[in-house]
Order: structure tokens, then sequence, then C-alpha cells
């Protein structure tokens, strides 16, 4: 379904434009930003409270407040409130003619001949009418009210509108629209707008409401004509106007798939407002200062020397961006984006290096503890040779050794610190930190990482120290790194400020990994397959099934599983690591696993992400169908980490749903993370795939960033020229277009 890329808007996703791109971190949450909400309206705005209908002021604020939570507050907010689809009441058909549109909505008249309550199998009420050439149609309604019934008397005619389907007793609508009309009651003249409402905000409610602000607004189109012309682009009113009350012979498939020109204007507007916002969020960026790490000197060289193996040239590429990035004088936000095994870990360590050689802390922070610690023991086993000191700082250490932690970040003895998200508790104070590093950024909030890269704006600071006096605080560098890559239409507007370094190459002597699909009935099979492998000196990773309902059943199917698999490889150590354990017991397993002490590893999904033991060449993940295609991809990324041969094993429970069947098919025709992203897009939507995921918010509300590239590009290409003309008309126009666009929550970017 094409639909399925764009943002649903609905009552629980409330119209919410986001401004906060989720990694750009130059803007203030909204907790640190309560005013937000309520700062004032532009200029052009009818204020909400003049466009309350009759109805709402007896009740004074409630229907304000229920808009409010729409989003719907100046004028602007309510004419730009567009429909989700119309419905088309300006024709009657005839019954014949209803009934063989297969799967399309239409509306019937006719005198209603039958209206009875019927109680078998269930109770419900059947409605027939007749239309004037005989025709008979039932209408059913398996809930309805007594008061129904009386309205449709043998007698009234009835209007009602719906899909016709062939029933037992031929053709019948179920759950109707209807309406009880007089003989040649007027059509409706345009099509019917559907808005997107919400509880307590009925069709009737907002149509009025619009209707009145469409009335009330200043109409002002923020393009100038010579723009128009240029891009082509329909006048803004007649846009808005056409949308509400669309004409009755408009092409009504290009406004339900919204490519009629006037949603084109909207899309444009839309997007333009984006990418004009990201852009001098961007230019604020720039304007804050960055600690200078302009020495890559003695550290990164010996790191370089003493490493078994040469960058790849993917590698290489990335480290000259980052490194170009670090000797900038404002704070580097870069993704450093690389498919699971690609090496990001040796690119972030060298860049680490570069801040240590400038004098400066480094810190990497990564989303679990497992994760965090393996991070640790190989920077640190890296570096600490080097003659580095290296930090550990988890929320399990014990009180005295945090505190010994602590001391030494504070003091600056620690010159790299790896650890979780207790780095970024309040009471951990750095002496002067110059770079930020995040693992698998995906998996932490904005608000967490916000946190982390304000420790380096504290007073006294040795990069604030370093800056003129008058000058605003420095702010740390930034390196995000993840395995989730993102698609590049989506990099153009929800990071618009953020630049992205792609490792698109794996480090030599890799073998592909061999995916299967089995059957959950051949386990046996698959235990015997594993059995000769861990024979071979392989090592296997057993992944359990995810089990969202309960993380308590999802543990005792993982410590049943252990049992089998132990019992039917006797000869074999199993081991098993689930996310209750304690962090000592988990690295325990984990170390025992490493030194192939164990050759299975039965696992709960706590081994997801950055794993690396090269030797375990086999996975199996048991009830892969319930899991997405990124976990698949991430759990699938454990293995084909050396040189031996690798194959991933997807026992599945049939019978599987199109979309589980559709991920597994995947899942074995490419290994290729950016691709997989993509399918993902296409099946999840990007609302779920970043936007409710990761910043519980809705970005575009008509553009569709797949379908639409074309105009995202046009946008980009006009807010880039807006803000670099110097004349007054520009600046007019960015300014007219961000406000009625984004009106107060514009307020976001002036950080
Ligand atoms: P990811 O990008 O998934 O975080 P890692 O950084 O964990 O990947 O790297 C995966 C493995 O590849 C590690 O064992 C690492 O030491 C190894 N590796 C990284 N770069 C190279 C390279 N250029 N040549 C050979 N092996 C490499
Ligand atoms: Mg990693």
């Amino acid at each position: 379904m094409k639909s399925a890329v764009r943002f649903t808007i609905n009552a629980e996703n409330p119209l919410f434009y986001a401004l906060e791109p989720d990694l750009s971190l130059t803007m203030p949450t909204p907790e640190q930003n309560p005013d937000v909400a309520t700062a004032a309206a532009s200029s052009e705005s009818a204020p909400a409270a003049k466009i309350k209908p009759a109805a709402a002021q007896k009740k004074p604020g409630k229907l304000a407040t229920r808009f409010a939570k729409f989003g719907l507050r100046s004028g602007m907010d309510f004419v730009l409130h567009l429909p989700a689809r119309y419905e088309d009441e300006t024709e009657i058909v005839p019954i014949v003619e209803a009934a063989a549109r297969f799967g399309q909505p239409s509306q019937v008249e006719g005198i209603v001949t039958g209206c009875e309550v019927q109680l078998k199998p269930r109770k419900q009420l059947l409605v027939t009418i007749a239309d004037d050439s005989g025709h008979q149609l039932i209408m059913r309604f398996i809930n309805f009210y007594g008061s129904q019934q009386k309205q449709m008397e043998v007698g009234r005619r009835v209007r009602a509108r719906g899909e016709v389907r062939h029933g037992f007793f031929g053709p019948e609508m179920v759950h109707p629209a209807f309406r009880v009309v007089t003989a040649n009651a007027p059509l409706a003249q345009a099509l019917t707008p559907v808005y997107p409402a919400g509880v307590g905000l009925s069709q009737a409610i907002l149509r009025k409401a619009i209707n009145e602000a469409l009335n009330r607004v200043q109409w002002r189109d923020t393009l100038s004509p010579l723009w128009r012309q240029r891009l082509e682009l329909m006048e803004f009113e007649p846009a808005i106007r056409l949308l509400h009350n669309p004409p009755h012979d408009i092409d009504q498939y290009t406004l339900t798939e919204r490519t009629h020109p006037a949603w084109e204007r909207m899309k444009f507007d839309e997007l333009l407002a984006q990418q004009l916002s990201m852009k001098r969020a961007q230019a604020a960026r720039r304007s804050v200062g960055a600690p200078r790490l302009d020495t890559v000197g003695q550290l990164s060289n010996a790191f370089l020397m003493t490493l078994p193996f040469a960058l790849t040239g993917a590698q290489q590429k990335v480290l000259a961006e980052i490194r170009t990035d670090l000797r900038a004088e404002f704070p580097m936000q870069r993704l450093l984006q690389g498919d699971v095994g690609s090496g990001k870990t040796v690119v972030a360590a060298l860049a680490a290096a570069q801040a240590i050689d400038s004098g400066f802390q480094a810190v990497l922070m990564a989303p679990t503890e497992i994760l965090a610690e393996q991070h640790f023991r190989k920077l640190a086993g890296w570096m600490e040779p080097l003659g580095i000191s290296v930090a550990w700082l988890t929320g399990s250490l014990k009180k005295k050794e945090k505190a010994e932690a602590k001391a030494l970040i504070e003091s600056g003895a620690a010159q790299l610190v790896v650890g979780t998200h207790a780095l970024i508790q309040d009471t951990v104070q750095f002496s002067n930190l110059g770079l930020v590093i995040v693992d698998e950024q995906h998996r932490f909030g904005v608000g967490q990482r916000l946190t982390l890269r304000n420790k380096g704006t504290a007073q006294g600071t040795a990069a604030s120290a370093d800056l003129p006096a008058g000058a605003s605080p420095a702010v740390p560098h930034q390196l995000m790194m993840s395995a989730t890559p993102i698609p590049r239409t989506l990099a153009m507007t929800y990071y618009a400020d953020l630049e992205v370094s792609v490792i698109d190459e794996l480090p030599p002597g890799r073998t592909p990994i061999v995916t299967r699909a089995i059957d959950q009935n051949r386990r046996d099979e698959v235990i015997n397959r594993i059995h000769a492998a861990a024979l071979e000196g392989r090592q296997v990773y057993w992944v359990c099934p995810l089990i969202e309902e309960s993380e308590a059943l999802e543990l005792q199917t993982a410590t049943d599983t252990h049992a089998t698999l132990a019992a039917a490889l006797p000869t074999l150590n199993v081991g098993l690591v689930h996310g209750r354990m304690k962090p000592a017991e988990k690295q325990a397993v984990m170390d025992a696993f490493i030194r192939n002490q164990t050759q299975v590893l039965v696992a709960t999904t706590v081994i997801e992400v950055g794993v690396d033991v090269p030797n375990a060449s086999l996975m199996v993940i048991e009830h892969a169908e319930r899991f997405g295609l990124s976990q698949l991809h991430q759990l699938r990324g454990r293995v084909g980490r050396g040189a031996a041969a690798s194959a991933c094993l997807l026992l599945y429970q049939g019978p599987l749903g199109p979309v589980a069947k559709q991920r597994l098919l995947i899942m074995r025709e490419t290994t290729d993370g950016f691709e997989i992203a993509r399918k993902d897009l296409e099946i999840r939507g990007p609302g779920e795939f970043l936007g409710a995921r990761q910043s519980g918010q809705a970005m575009l509300r008509f553009a569709n960033l797949e379908t639409d590239q074309w105009l995202v590009e046009k946008a980009r290409d006009v807010a880039q020229f807006l803000l670099q003309d110097k004349s007054e008309d520009s600046a007019r126009t960015v300014r007219a277009h961000l406000a009625r666009w984004l009106g107060s929550k514009e307020d976001f970017l002036k950080v």
C-alpha cells in the first residue's frame, strides 16, 4: 500500500511538526523550554479564541484545549489542517452500479421497504431499501440504537454511503453512513473532506472551525510570483481552498494520491519550512565554539602502527572526514554509518586519539553494559600500552569504584572514558572534554545525548578557558555511530543538520553469510548441524525468541532452551546469557565464549548490538518471525566476522503472515544493511522507522519522503538560496514562511 510510507495522523499521533531532528543536538528539549507551547502566535494568525465555534463558548477553554492538543491554535493552524481523504457525496449511483464497483464506496438512495431486528446469529438491524429501478439493497447494522430503527421506518427515503458487498440475500452495505432525506434533497457540490480527527473533535466541529478560519486569516503568499513561476507551483490561497473544498469535477485520483498541484504546493511549503529551520539550526551550531582538536600526533601514529591490520579504504576516507571536522572551530556533529562488522570502533578510537593528542578527554558511551565493557577492553588493550589512562564507568560499579572513576574523570587523569548511560548522570564532571562518541546512537534518547554533550560546556573546563572573553562556551565534538543506515531521503530532511560518513566496505577476508529459513519442526536437524559445526571448532550463537509481552517468559524460554541444548549436546559446553544476569555474571559467560571454553551460547536479545567474537560462525535465531528486519540484521551481524564461512539459520513457526514472510525472504536474499534498511522503510514507513520510535513525533504531514524526493531536492535548493541571499526580500520570505509553517515551534531552534 502506497500510503504506508506517509505519516499517519490520528489522535495518538498529534499533528506535531518535528522541529527536533533526533540527532541534532543544537536544540533544547521541550522540558527545558517550557514556554514553547505558549509562545506568541505569528502576526498572520488569528488567535484560536476567535474561531471557537459557538458550542465551545458555553464551556470556555474546553474545546480550545482539545484543539490545542491537536496542535490547532492559530487560524493558520486550522487552515493548514488539511483533509486526510475525501468522500464523494456529489452523486447518487443506482444500486446495480454500486454493486458492480468492487471495493469502492458509493452513495445510493432508496425508499425503505423493510426494517427489522434479526436475533440470530446475533442481534442486528436489517434495513432494506429499493431505488427507482426497483433494485434492492440491505443495510446491515450490528450495533444500532432503537432510535435508528425508528428513523428508518418503511416508506422513508434514505441516502446511504459505503462499500457494497454481496451477501446471502443480495447486495448489502455493512454499517453505511446514512441520512434520512426528502425527495430531491440537494447533493453536495464538492467532495466532502474528511479531516484527521480525534476524541472530542468530530468532523462537524473541525469543519466548522476550519471554515471560519478560512474566512478570517490573512492570505499572503510567502512565495513571490517569481518563485512560484520558477518552481511551477500553485498560489497558496487557491491551493488551500481547493483542498478544503474540491470541485466535484476534479481528478479525484490526483487528490487522493496527493499529486494534485494544490497538494504539491503544500508539500513544497512544508518541506521548505523544514529545510529552512534545519539550515538555521546548522548555522546556530556553527556559531558555537568547540575545542580545537588540531593535533594528529604521537598517540594517533603509534596506535596506527600497532594495529594488526591496515585500515580499509572506506575507513581511511571517513577518518579523513572526521579529522577535518575535529580541527574546526565549531562542534562536529557527524554520524558514522557502517554496516555491522565494517569496523567503526577503530575509527572511533582514532578520533579519540586525536582528542587526546590535542590535550583533551574523549568519552565513548554504549547502550548496553556488555557492549560498553567490550569497548572498554578493546580500547584499553589498544591504548594503555601506549601510556593512555582509560577509565571505566557503569551503573553496576561498586560505590567506591565509581567514586574512583569519577575522580579520575574530574581531574583529567583519565584521558579516555568508556561507559554506559551512567556517564550522563549529573555527578560526573569532566575536566576538559573534547569529543563525545556515542555507539549505536539510535538506542539512546535525544535527551540522553544532549546531557552528555552538555557535560563539556561546564564552567571552567579547559575548553571554555581557551576561548576569548565573551565567546559562547565550547561544546565538545560529537561522533555518533550506527549500523542502522538511514536512507538518503531521510538523511536529507530529518537529519539535515548532520554530516554523514559512510563506511561502505567490509574489512577483507570476510566470507559472506549464508542465510536459511527453516521450519521450527526441523529443530532436531538444526541441533545436529550445530553439533557437527562445534566439533569442527566453530562457535554458535543460539538466540531465543523475543517475547515482547513478558520478560519473565522470555527468560523462562531461554533457560529451557539452555537445558534442552545442554542435554542434546553432552560433549559440548553450552553457555547462557540473558538480560537479568548481573553484569559480572554476564561478563564471565561472555569471557568463556570469547576464549572458546563454551562452544554454544544461548542468549536472549542482549547480544543484539555490537558483540564481537570473530570465531563464532553460526547463528541460530528461534522464532525469527517475531523479530523486525533491523533486529535480525543486527543479530546476524554477530557472525561472519572471521575467516570461517558463516551461516545464519532463521527458525520460524508457520504459518507465516505476509509481513513476516517478506522479512524472512529479504533476510535470505541480502546481507547488505542498506538494502535491508530500504526494504524496512518500505514495509514499515519512516514514521515507525525513525519518527515514532526515536523522537515520538511525526515529522511531515503532507510530503512523502519516498515519492516526493524531487520536491525535497527543490526545497533544499530554494532554502539554500534564500538563506545565502542577503536581500531584504529573501529575508522576509524566510521569516514569513517559517512563521506560517512553524509558528511558535520555531523557538526550538533559537538556542
Ligand atoms: P562495527 O562496525 O560493527 O562496530 P567493529 O568495529 O566491531 O565493527 O569491527 C569488527 C571487526 O573487524 C573487529 O574484530 C575489528 O577488529 C575488525 N576490523 C576492523 N577494521 C579492520 C580492518 N581494516 N581489517 C581487518 N579487520 C578489521
Ligand atoms: Mg560496533
